[in-house]
């Protein structure tokens, strides 16, 4: 075995270390070598004190073996996993390799829900898992308007700790000083319940907030954040965010590094800083939190904090949050900022202007990783590159990962085509320029699992492949971690048009946006509207609150993880219908068509991100409507 000293020091300490898989004794390497897709379990070996230039070797010698790596780990999957009935029913029990490449099809999560389902009403998890399932993750995906649930086994939780422990050692490479301070990073949990079984359904990142790798994590200079464990896991998330944003404040000499794991959740902070600095200046001025904030357990985390009075501080802070505009303002409020963390790529692209405004174009905006809740995936190698221009390397130790070819750049393969497995493609051999939609085989029970999201090779990091992210197939709108498409669209227009039919009114076009001048962003549907009334019998004049209703049925119709994020996140802001002109989409329709689209295929787009389409649009609105509350939502 030549895993690297440090790490082998940490196995031999793991008291019930489960296998641990290296490639040395499969690859052609004198060196040493470490391949980590099983970990050890003991409580300790959590603190993954690795040294940077370790994390970065391993790196290397994984990604130089990044094929030797991915049929390593598509051999784990297959011995642990070959009994369960998922897999038997099309390999027999084998766990021959090209059986599975010819045998097992690639799937949607329809195919897999059935088998979760079983596994939450308590059969056991050997129907598609080798492994005990612990945990349900609850993904932003939704199915049929419910959230898809994936499974997952402990040892996930290393290969996940693993992707967190490349972060800084990267940074490192790019920014000198980091272990001189503290990061403000914005996280938070989110309500968790049980199944009928008592597997506990989580998002992936609660479940990693909660978990000892993150609790027990070391404590070094890399490592400091500036709100307590006990805040970020208060599940109340305005009373976490507001003691987050006051230690930040109370620190803000010491921050170096801002953050949060989305764009849309740092910037949902800054405007609810924006809403409540005062209170917090105040706290910060007599030494005391403010009775709004009732967790107990965040009371006495933030007692510390507020050990004394400091005025000097809150004179300070007040004379930067007072000021007019506030563009600039985190710079001004954290003097010795490095960078700002946060997902920027795919739909967060739209929140890099306002980004961009608050630091006065002046701090480095840097996305690190790429994950999802079926499988973690991949690091940005060049972090200080524009967000535009950002590529993950896919990590070969984190599941087996293939690729559906796009033709024709990217046109998009249906939810219900079926895809040929021979026209898969392997890790390694994917092409420069190419779009590809991701497919994943996990420990956890996925086999050959479309993730939904398409990619574009750029270029190779050693053996192993980066991409850039291009979009979550079929999604047309996204403001947190919403992820609307056209189906689910059509599907609550058709609904709330009912309304207006029941009043002689026909909807004639429709088409969206989402609004994100507004914090938080917001739902936008431009309605053109039709009375069918003829003759004497007059219409109901259309007012406010039926339009406000067709809001609120809007949303309803809208899937659980959007409703969620209104009504308990509040990381969307109400759905708005802005009612434009007669003949506004004929002209849509002329711009477009003047600008390439066939007049023959012409197709209202669902969904109009921004340019002289939606000028136009704005330009006709007569009148604009709000939900007036939030939609039904249960966790
Ligand atoms: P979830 O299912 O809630 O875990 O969300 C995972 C999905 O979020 C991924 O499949 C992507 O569509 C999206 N996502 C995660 N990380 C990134 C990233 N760095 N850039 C763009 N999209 C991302």
């Amino acid at each position: 075995m030549c895993l690297s000293d440090h790490a082998l020091s940490h196995y031999k300490r793991g008291a019930q270390a489960p296998e641990i898989v290296t490639l040395s004794h499969c690859l052609p390497l004198q060196s040493r070598s470490i391949f980590i897709s099983s970990f050890a379990s003991n409580m300790d070996e959590h603190k993954l004190g690795y040294k940077g230039n370790d994390v970065l070797q391993d790196l290397e010698i994984l990604t130089m073996n990044a094929k030797a790596a991915q049929e390593l780990i598509l051999r784990k999957i297959l011995e642990k996993n070959h009994g369960t009935e998922y897999l038997n029913k099309f390999m027999n029990g084998s766990t021959d390799i090209s059986a599975f490449k010819s045998q097992v099809p690639v799937v949607t999560y329809d195919v897999v829900q059935p088998y979760i389902a079983r596994i939450a009403a308590g059969e056991p998890s050997s129907i598609l898992c080798g492994e005990q399932i612990v945990e349900l993750l609850r993904s932003s995906g939704t199915s049929r308007g419910e959230p898809r649930l994936m499974p997952s086994i402990s040892e996930d939780l290393y290969r996940r700790t693993y992707l967190y422990s490349l972060i800084m050692p990267i940074m490192n490479k790019y920014i000198r000083g980091l272990g001189e301070g503290k990061a403000m990073y914005l996280l938070f949990v989110k309500a968790e319940t049980l199944t009928n079984a008592g597997i506990p359904v989580r998002s992936v990142l609660t479940s990693y907030y909660k978990s000892p790798h993150f609790l027990h994590r070391k404590h070094d200079l890399y490592n400091k954040y500036t709100g307590p464990d006990e805040v970020i896991l208060c599940p109340e998330s305005e009373q976490s965010m507001y003691c987050q944003l006051l230690c930040g404040l109370v620190e803000r000499q010491h921050v170096l590094r801002l953050g949060a794991v989305f764009a849309s959740a740092f910037l949902r902070s800054i405007s609810f800083l924006e809403q409540h600095w005062c209170d917090l200046v105040s706290d910060i001025r007599i030494g005391q939190l403010s009775s709004n904030i009732t967790n107990s357990t965040c009371r006495l985390a933030i007692q510390s904090f507020l050990a004394l009075p400091n005025p000097e501080l809150a004179d300070e802070i007040e004379a930067i949050c007072s000021s007019e505009s506030w563009k600039g303002i985190l710079g001004k409020l954290w003097p010795n900022v490095k960078y700002i963390e946060a997902v920027l790529t795919g739909t967060m692209a739209q929140y890099i202007p306002m980004l961009e405004f608050y630091s006065d174009g002046k701090i480095p905006l840097v996305c690190t990783m790429y994950a999802s809740s079926e499988s973690y995936f991949g690091v940005n190698l060049r972090p200080l590159c524009s967000p535009k221009d950002v590529s993950y390397t896919i990590l070969p130790n984190m599941a087996y990962f293939e690729f559906i070819p796009l033709e024709d750049g990217r046109k998009l393969i249906e939810d219900d085509e079926v895809v040929e497995n021979d026209t898969l493609v392997s890790l390694v051999d994917v092409k420069v320029g190419c779009y590809y939609e991701l497919v994943v085989t996990t420990f956890s029970g996925l086999y050959r699992y479309r993730v939904g999201d398409v990619l574009q090779v750029t270029g190779f990091y050693n053996r192993a492949p980066q991409f850039k992210f291009i979009c979550r197939r079929n999604v047309i709108l996204s403001v947190d971690s919403d992820k609307t498409n056209e189906e689910d669209l059509h599907n609550s227009v058709t609904r709330a048009k009912e309304i207006l039919e029941n009043r002689n009114y026909l909807l004639l076009e429709y088409t969206s946006c989402t609004d994100t001048s507004t914090v938080p962003g917001h739902y936008v549907l431009f309605w053109e509207i039709k009375s069918t009334c003829e003759g004497a019998t007059p219409c109901v004049p259309l007012d406010a609150q039926i339009l406000e209703s067709c809001c609120i049925a809007v949303e309803e119709a809208l899937d659980y993880v959007y409703r969620r994020c209104r009504a308990h996140d509040r990381s969307i802001g109400p759905l708005e219908i802005r009612l434009v002109e007669a003949g506004a989409f004929d002209d849509l329709m002329d711009l477009l068509v003047s600008q390439g689209s066939s007049i023959n295929q012409y197709k209202t787009p669902r969904c109009i991100e921004s340019g002289p389409a939606l000028k136009l649009l704005n330009s006709r609105v007569t009148g604009s409507f709000f939900s007036p509350r939030d939609p039904e939502w249960t966790v």
